[in-house]
């Protein structure tokens, strides 16, 4: 297929179980990335033939959390409105003679498997389904036992070039002929996605690493079907900080993005990190996707897993917070009622981990402040020596100079219990920038000891 932008499109396809967490965004991602870059288009898929797992509110949540990433979408399904196609699927595999039923229990499989690696066999179905009679089957339906359908696998390696992996073959002899449909009737995973990736003109399939023998079994499949398989692009997985792979337990902690959300990141922070995992330089502030898009070369990420460490995550936020314009975070901060305009975004944002501290120090320049004050002497002396408004940011040197003149204090002595005594706090934004905002009315006040 040739490359052209029209006719590549890319798919991220969760199953609606649960909510996303970063292993999925970082699918999500990928996918969209690649989609910008080449100029193609994006489709958000719900993989939601499982009925009983999967839940509309699932669904909106992912629908949510995809919003929040700013990951939208070119084209849109759902599995389970889809049912027919796959019907009609499974109809021409069973014709040809490569969908076949079989009927033996779990507990049955479960005891040849054990059997053959008892005999040190690999565990691979014998594919004695293939040989019931007619009346055999009639037999077993009789005893009201109901098929479930395999895919009858060619026992060749199936090749693909992997746009990371390079080349890679997959021994069909060495798998089990997959079940497509269950015993209910409800289709597992791989009919759908390979009807869907047919059906969509799916061009590039980007997906992680543990789907690369499913790969070999889809394409199989999507010949059966009469179609040509699309390219694929096998991304390593994400670990979690101490290189483990990332359990349901850690998603559910903290790395669910609503989880990351409420915690207060922003969401280009966990883009632009997810983005460059794997590359000499991951922790890089990224201030928009299209940006992130221009720079994505899905065959730079390498091979080797990778580790998602929050601390990353956190370093990042900071990062892309210190590096934010006013214009960026005005509507955010009257959001919060702290817009106290452009000065004080810039005084404040290079001390800011998350963007909801910015509350703190709008409290700080308009009061009330506790002040702490240890030495009242020094502090009145301080407050004496404050000059005339109007104050810039020239203002903190030439009163300090005073302070320092009047008092003999240097240093730390002289600038650490002013900056007690106006904020309240050890730490913060530079006085000098500050110190206007405040104005000298409150610093007046609060060098006296008091709450404005
Ligand atoms: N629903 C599948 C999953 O979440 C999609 C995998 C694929 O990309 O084909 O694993």
């Amino acid at each position: 297929m040739t490359a052209s932008p029209e006719n590549i499109v890319v798919r991220f396809a969760p199953s609606p179980t649960g909510r996303l967490h970063v292993g999925n965004a970082r699918a999500a991602l990928f996918n969209w990335l690649f989609a910008k870059k080449s100029g193609g288009r994006f489709m958000l898929r719900m993989d939601d033939t499982d009925d009983e797992r999967s839940t509309p509110e699932f669904a909106a949540g992912i629908e949510a959390d995809m919003a929040w990433l700013g990951l939208s979408h070119d084209i849109f399904a759902r599995q389970s409105e889809r049912l027919a196609r796959y019907e009609a699927a499974a109809t021409q595999l069973k014709q040809a003679g490569l969908l076949y039923p079989c009927y033996e229990s779990a507990m049955e499989l479960d005891r040849k498997r054990k059997r053959q690696m008892a005999r040190g066999l690999p565990p691979v179905y014998d594919r004695a389904a293939l040989a019931l009679s007619d009346e055999d089957r009639a037999k077993l339906e009789a005893e009201g036992r109901k098929p479930h359908w395999r895919f009858r696998l060619e026992q060749v390696h199936t090749a693909f070039d992997d746009l990371i992996q390079g080349h890679v073959e997959v021994d069909g002899a060495s798998l089990s002929d997959p079940v497509l449909i269950r015993e209910d009737g409800r289709f597992l995973y791989t009919l759908p996605s390979v009807v869907d990736d047919i059906d969509f003109g799916i061009s590039h399939v980007i997906r992680g690493s543990d789907h690369i023998t499913n790969t070999g079994v889809q394409i199989q499949l999507i010949r059966a079907l009469g179609a040509t398989p699309p390219v694929y692009a096998h991304y390593s997985l994400l670990n979690g900080p101490e290189g483990r792979p990332l359990s349901k337990r850690d998603d559910a902690a903290s790395f669910s993005l609503q989880a990351l959300r409420e915690a207060g990141y922003e969401p280009m922070a966990l883009n632009a990190l997810l983005a460059r995992l794997g590359t000499p330089d991951p922790v890089e502030p990224v201030l928009a996707l299209a940006a992130l898009a221009e720079t994505f070369d899905i065959a730079r990420l390498g091979r080797a897993d990778i580790r998602f460490d929050p601390a990353d995550l956190a370093r990042v936020n900071a990062a892309i917070l210190h590096l934010t314009p006013y214009e960026a975070a005005q509507p955010r901060l009257a959001a919060l009622g702290c817009d106290l305009g452009p000065d004080f975004w810039a005084a404040v944002r290079p001390n800011l981990a998350l963007f909801a501290e910015v509350a703190g120090w709008a409290r700080v320049v308009r009061g009330p402040v506790e002040p702490v004050i240890e030495d009242a002497g020094f502090a009145a002396a301080a407050a004496a020596a404050l000059p005339p408004e109007p104050w810039d940011e020239a203002t903190w040197g030439l009163w300090t100079g005073a302070v320092k003149a009047a008092t003999g204090a240097k240093g730390k002595a002289l600038f650490m219990p002013l900056r007690l005594a106006l904020t309240g706090r050890p730490h913060g934004p530079e006085l000098k920038n500050l110190l206007p905002l405040i104005g000298r009315r409150r610093a007046e006040t609060r060098l006296r000891g008091l709450t404005d």
